[in-house]
């Protein structure tokens, strides 16, 4: 069934606490924890509980869920006392996208270049 969490999926297992993270938010719909490997003093993602391969998948599966993640964004953002910050959503290989779960990254705490690589 589409949203199900996948056994071969490791933000699924990071979801349902099968895998440990440094989780720094959770509500009914979301998890928030740190990269594994921050590229900004403040790199968090947001991910749904539910799983989509992308942002765009959720959002036309589950708008409200996909609402609930750029909320919880704002929500890091205030939490890590960061005014300005970037949401980043890869998407496609060609993209950088690695983890085929739907995920948000929130940077911040740093200049963020514009355009972006
Ligand atoms: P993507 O490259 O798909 O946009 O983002 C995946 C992100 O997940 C990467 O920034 C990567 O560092 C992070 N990541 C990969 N494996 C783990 C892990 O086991 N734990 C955490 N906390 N982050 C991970
Ligand atoms: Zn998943």
């Amino acid at each position: 069934m589409p949203g199900e969490p996948q056994d071969d999926c490791l933000f699924c297992k990071i979801a349902a606490g099968h895998i440990p993270a440094t989780i720094v938010r959770e509500t009914d719909t979301t998890v928030a924890f740190r990269d594994i490997n921050p590229q900004a003093p403040t790199h968090v993602l947001v991910i749904p509980k539910v799983h989509y391969e992308n942002a765009a998948a959720l959002a036309a599966a589950e708008p409200a869920v996909a609402a609930d993640v750029l909320r919880e964004a704002q929500s890091v953002a205030d939490d890590e006392k960061v005014e300005s910050y970037r949401i980043v959503f890869n998407t496609g290989s060609g993209a950088g996208q690695t983890v085929w779960h739907a995920h948000a990254h929130i940077l911040g705490g740093r200049g963020l270049e514009w355009p972006p690589g």
